[in-house]
């Protein structure tokens, strides 16, 4: 059992080496940087692509990953009018 005193503040990794914990941690800091516009991030395992527009990460999926979208994807978003019943009658009062 091997010590690792050296603890990743990003994801707690462990490394015996502080010289590797940089190196990793350097890593991750410019993952930070890249990702910080970048909300959409890439959910496959070890990919730390990352864009700020979900398209692209979509279309980033199927050609890197071989993403297979599904058969139904709405992609047209449906302008749902929410209307309020404004018109809702409201002389309707205690009968007299
Ligand atoms: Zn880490
Ligand atoms: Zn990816």
């Amino acid at each position: 059992m091997k010590l690792k005193p050296f603890i990743c503040p990003f994801c707690r990794d462990r490394f015996p080496q502080k010289t590797s914990m940089n190196v990793h941690v350097a890593s991750k800091q410019f993952i930070v940087i890249s990702t910080r516009n970048k909300p959409y991030k890439c959910p496959f395992d070890g990919c730390q692509q990352a864009y700020n527009d979900p398209a692209r990460l979509h279309r980033h999926k199927i050609d890197v990953h071989k993403y297979v979208p599904k058969a139904t994807i709405r992609c047209k978003k449906r302008s749902r009018v929410s209307s309020p019943s404004s018109d809702y009658d409201l002389t309707t009062g205690p009968s007299r």
